[in-house]
């Protein structure tokens, strides 16, 4: 034991997954105290770090030593953000916990009307952005687009602009803790658990320091794994893109019979053949990667690899919180 004995549980457990994120950590760590504070709530600090290859283990356990309630979990390796936050919420033990980023683009500000929301009695807290500050048009473009896609996709409704910053109460995160699918687009798995949810708005500030870890190419598999997770869409699609092609190819080869009848000559075809060839191996190589992307994610569920290894942990005096299932 290190220190003060805190509350336990504590009222809140703040989650925060870290990469690479030496620079912003003291500020972070700083800014959260600075609320927290004031509120008088009981709180732990759940910082997971995610294999970072800088030095933000050392900068993490720098800071516990000043405060007991600062827990760290050192990865095994990169597993990536929505595991980390997942491994946050698996050994979380506050009343209320709140996955929060560690490069103050989720203003630790807000913490407070979070709080508000749920002690008035909703479950999930979730922060929506009214502006992105420091992002291209064409990232607010894809975003907006993804949403309204995925919208129409899915029957669960995930709020636009909401990121992983949100308040949620522990009887939510009990169900989010049984689904351990390995494929987690976790705005939708929030969402999916249900319970009664409102939003907080708020300005998204740029990153502090440091660089993002997302690109395109991140973003578009981000899309479709939250397309993949939540519908079936695509597969039924392939389908009737089949279809359509099938009725087409149809009454075309009844009018080349007919004008073959009519005028005895056969069409010149080439062109028309090269096109309806290359079309439907466009066609079924397409709906076949459709099909891949789907049982890609059987063959990584079935496995039942544990979501996350751990190298070490710090501050989890109590060993019942000692993880995996
Ligand atoms: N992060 C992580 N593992 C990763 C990538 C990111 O734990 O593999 C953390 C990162 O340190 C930060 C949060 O997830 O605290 C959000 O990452 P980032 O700022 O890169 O994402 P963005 O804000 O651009 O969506
Ligand atoms: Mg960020």
């Amino acid at each position: 034991m290190n220190g003060i004995q805190s509350e336990f549980p504590p009222q809140l457990s703040l989650i925060v997954p870290v990469y690479n994120e030496s620079s912003n950590l003291d500020l972070f760590y700083e800014r959260v105290l600075k609320v927290l504070k004031p509120l008088n709530v009981s709180y732990e600090i759940l910082f997971i770090d995610d294999g970072s290859k800088d030095d933000s283990l050392e900068k993490l356990l720098e800071i516990r030593g000043r405060d007991s309630k600062v827990k760290v979990v050192q990865f095994s390796r990169n597993f990536g953000k929505e595991i980390a936050v997942s491994a946050g919420l698996d050994l979380a033990e506050g009343k209320a916990a709140i996955p929060i980023d560690a490069d103050l683009q989720d203003p630790p500000e807000l913490i407070p009307s979070l709080i508000e929301k749920w002690k008035a009695g909703y479950d999930v807290v979730y922060a929506k952005r009214t502006k992105r500050m420091g992002e291209s048009w064409l990232k607010r473009w894809t975003a907006s687009l993804f949403y309204r896609l995925i919208a129409k996709m899915t029957n669960i409704d995930i709020p636009e602009d909401a990121g992983d910053y949100r308040l949620l109460s522990r009887a939510a995160v009990e169900q989010l803790k049984r689904l351990r699918e390995r494929h987690r687009f976790m705005k939708g798995l929030f969402t999916w658990v249900g319970f009664k949810q409102t939003a907080v708005f708020f300005e998204r500030d740029p990153r502090y320091s440091g660089k993002t870890k997302w690109n395109y190419w991140k973003l578009w598999n981000f899309a479709i794994e939250g397309i993949t997770s939540f519908s079936y869409i695509p597969l039924q699609a392939a389908s009737y893109l089949g279809l359509l092609v099938s009725v087409f190819a149809f009454f075309y080869g009844v009018f080349i019979i007919v004008f073959k009848l009519l005028h005895g000559i056969a069409v010149p075809g080439y062109a028309s053949l090269m096109a309806a060839v290359l079309f439907l191996g466009g066609i079924q190589l397409l709906t076949l990667g459709i099909l891949g992307e789907y049982i890609g994610r059987i063959y990584d569920e079935v496995k039942q690899r544990p979501l996350y290894v751990i190298h070490k942990t710090y501050g989890f005096d109590n060993p019942e919180v000692q993880v995996e299932k």
